[in-house]
């Protein structure tokens, strides 16, 4: 890690994001949450559609929450017409009773990250099914 690259992370010291060489496809409940979640989002839902399919993870959470960094390929997709906001975002709850949350962050236009957090500040093992999420544009 050379600074340059800094993701915003929700609070937590043990959230870190690691670079994965190669960027990786989207497992299936990956690409099923990011799909609902572009379904979901109100504003630029068409460019979220396109780009949720055309994204790859580069970066994995080292504290293995599930939130993943992404890139899309901007040959293939426009950006979306807002910056630095969440679009859309789900929630659950774990068989723990504990409240999950999923956003995406969006740079210049292009999906950047889904982050997974608890409510209560904790570490998720991992995301959630994406059929157990209710979801929010
Ligand atoms: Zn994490």
């Amino acid at each position: 890690m050379n600074g340059t690259d800094e993701v915003e992370v929700f609070a937590g010291e043990d959230h870190r994001m690691v670079r994965i060489s190669p960027p990786r496809k989207l497992n299936s409940n990956e690409q099923q949450l990011l799909g609902k979640l572009a379904d979901a989002a109100g504003w630029s839902q068409t460019e979220f559609r396109c780009q949720a399919k055309h994204a790859a993870v580069i970066e994995e959470c080292a504290a293995g929450c599930g939130t993943v960094g992404l890139a899309v390929d901007a040959d293939a997709c426009p950006p979306a017409a807002l910056h630095g906001t969440n679009p859309a975002s789900a929630q659950g709850r774990l068989r723990s009773g504990e409240q999950v949350r999923i956003v995406i962050l969006v740079e210049q236009g292009y999906l950047r990250q889904m982050e997974c957090y608890l409510a209560t500040g904790g570490v998720p093992r991992g995301l959630p099914n994406a059929d157990a999420l209710e979801y929010y544009g």
